[in-house]
């Protein structure tokens, strides 16, 4: 069985690293893998695939920095000729990202078999370029892993029951990448002796939502500095965010640091006293790292963590920021409900996979 998976934004190496290895566990697997470059940093790209020890890529293409159109159109033209000399039986995409949806479209226009790992989620919010992927990704996909009961609940409810796929919820891949490399962590990861960090909070700040709108980004700065006050924030911060915060000369109180390979970041999030995020993966490994999660957007695809009151959504406002913290600061996070699946996820797919060909 050829499984051409595509790859190319940070969440995806993360997945991927998951998957692959349980692809590796098999003689009658066969992954090939394309990066289309689309991760904004070649030699952060390289510490992924190297620490989680993901199989070099097949095929690198090089695609990055463009508006969403040119982006997704190179990565097609690029993908077509692969997927015809590779003829797989698959082609297998991640999340949400332009990569996801440039890889889905080409994959179906050639009559290869989808897979979309991390179906069925949905923010219901249009304005998200991630939003728009994920929902045409799944309507053309033919095998939709999701990670969550209540992602397959938002299919049924788009109709996908009526539709020629397969659905199937598997739990979060997410989920088998932090049991797996948290232990690796411990051992390997450097990051807090080498900043001096004991006591802090964890902030990261990358979505388009926020970073391009300087009102938004003014009201969440202004809550960093003013938690600041009360407790170090750390912040791995993203390139798209740093040259806006530097462009209009804001003011950030915070100890800020590069972005961090994911063994680091996976220490950071153990070791933190409470995490900020506008991420989607992170404010899940925060539950599953224990910690409370306030998260800075208006809304979640992850809802289950909003209704366990382990993630508390607070938009872009300075005051709910600030007071949700300090308060979570207080709180002893308690939670042990097993919402991702425990760790199965890649198990899982892998043996429907091999059941279903
Ligand atoms: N992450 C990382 N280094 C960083 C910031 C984030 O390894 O400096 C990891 C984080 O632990 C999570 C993933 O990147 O697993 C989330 O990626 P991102 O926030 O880019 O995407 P999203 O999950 O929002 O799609």
């Amino acid at each position: 069985m050829k499984i051409l998976t595509i790859l190319g934004a940070r969440p995806q190496f993360i997945k991927a690293a998951a998957l692959s290895r349980e692809f590796r566990n098999y003689i009658e697997i066969k992954e090939v893998i394309i990066h289309t470059g689309q991760h904004f940093d070649q030699n952060m790209s390289d510490i992924f695939f190297e620490e989680m020890e993901i199989s070099k890529p097949d095929y690198f293409l090089d695609i990055n920095s463009l508006n969403h159109g040119a982006m997704t159109g190179r990565m097609m033209e690029k993908i077509e000729v692969i997927i015809e000399n590779e003829n797989p039986d698959y082609v297998l995409v991640y999340g949400d990202t332009n990569s996801t949806l440039a890889g889905a479209i080409t994959a179906k226009k050639r009559h290869v078999k989808l897979i979309h790992v991390e179906a069925g989620l949905r923010s219901f919010n249009m304005n998200m370029p991630e939003e728009i992927n994920r929902i045409l990704t799944d309507r053309i996909s033919d095998y939709l892993f999701c990670p969550t009961p209540q992602a397959q609940k938002n299919l049924i409810k788009e109709g996908f029951e009526n539709f020629d796929c397969k659905i199937e919820v598997v739990g979060d891949v997410m989920e088998d990448a932090v049991r797996f490399y948290s232990k690796k962590a411990n051992k390997v990861s450097k990051i807090l002796t080498e900043n001096k960090l004991e006591e802090y909070v964890l902030c990261t700040i990358h979505r388009q939502e926020n970073t391009d709108d300087l009102d938004r980004l003014t009201q969440i700065i202004n809550a960093v500095n003013e938690i600041s006050s009360t407790i170090q924030v750390v912040l791995p911060l993203h390139p798209r965010t740093k040259a806006i915060i530097s462009k209009n000369n804001l003011q950030l109180n915070a100890k800020i640091i590069d972005p961090v390979g994911y063994l680091d970041m996976l220490n950071l999030t153990k070791n933190a006293k409470l995490v900020l995020t506008d991420s989607g993966g992170l404010q899940k490994e925060a539950f599953m790292l224990k910690k409370f999660c306030i998260t800075l957007r208006d809304e979640t695809e992850w809802v289950e963590l909003i209704e366990n009151e382990v993630n508390f959504l607070a938009g872009a406002d300075t005051k709910k920021i600030v007071s949700l913290a300090l308060n979570k600061l207080k709180t002893t996070f308690t939670c042990d409900k097993n919402l991702y699946g425990g760790g199965k996820a890649s198990e899982k797919i892998v043996e429907y996979l091999l059941k279903t060909t």
